[in-house]
């Protein structure tokens, strides 16, 4: 109630708050985003974040995967592009919604191998679907 009424004034205060302590809010939203990282890699690894296929547990290098290779159409739904997202996004939005299920967390060179495996099997279908064209 008091906040509808005095908008304008309320996001002022913030904005002049937030430009005061640009350090302080800063690293508080890193600590956020560092805690939400952690909790979500936890989830998925169902417990001590690590590797769904090699284990590794340092998690600068863990990632969030789509188990179905299906990142580009959520990145599109969710936010109209698939590029210039940051790995905070998606930990963000998994948190916010409760842990849905169709990811995994994979390792930067799980998830890399997973791509270019990937690429090589859509690029062997297309081989198969022009040979049997020709
Ligand atoms: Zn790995």
């Amino acid at each position: 109630m008091y906040y509808q009424r005095n908008r304008e004034k309320c996001l002022l205060k913030s904005a002049n708050y937030r430009k005061n302590n640009r350090l302080k809010v800063n690293k508080e939203q890193r600590d956020r985003n560092a805690k939400v990282k952690y909790t979500t890699l936890s989830h998925y690894s169902n417990g001590i974040p690590k590797c769904a296929h090699c284990g590794f547990e340092d998690t600068r290098a863990l990632c969030i995967d789509h188990i179905n290779n299906d990142g580009n159409q959520e990145r599109k739904r969710l936010l109209g592009r698939n590029f210039g997202v940051r790995g905070t996004f998606i930990c963000n939005y998994l948190y916010r919604n409760n842990f849905p299920v169709g990811y995994q967390v994979l390792c930067a060179n799980c998830n890399l191998i997973k791509h270019i495996e990937k690429v090589k099997s859509d690029v062997r279908l297309r081989e198969l679907e022009l040979a049997k064209v020709l």
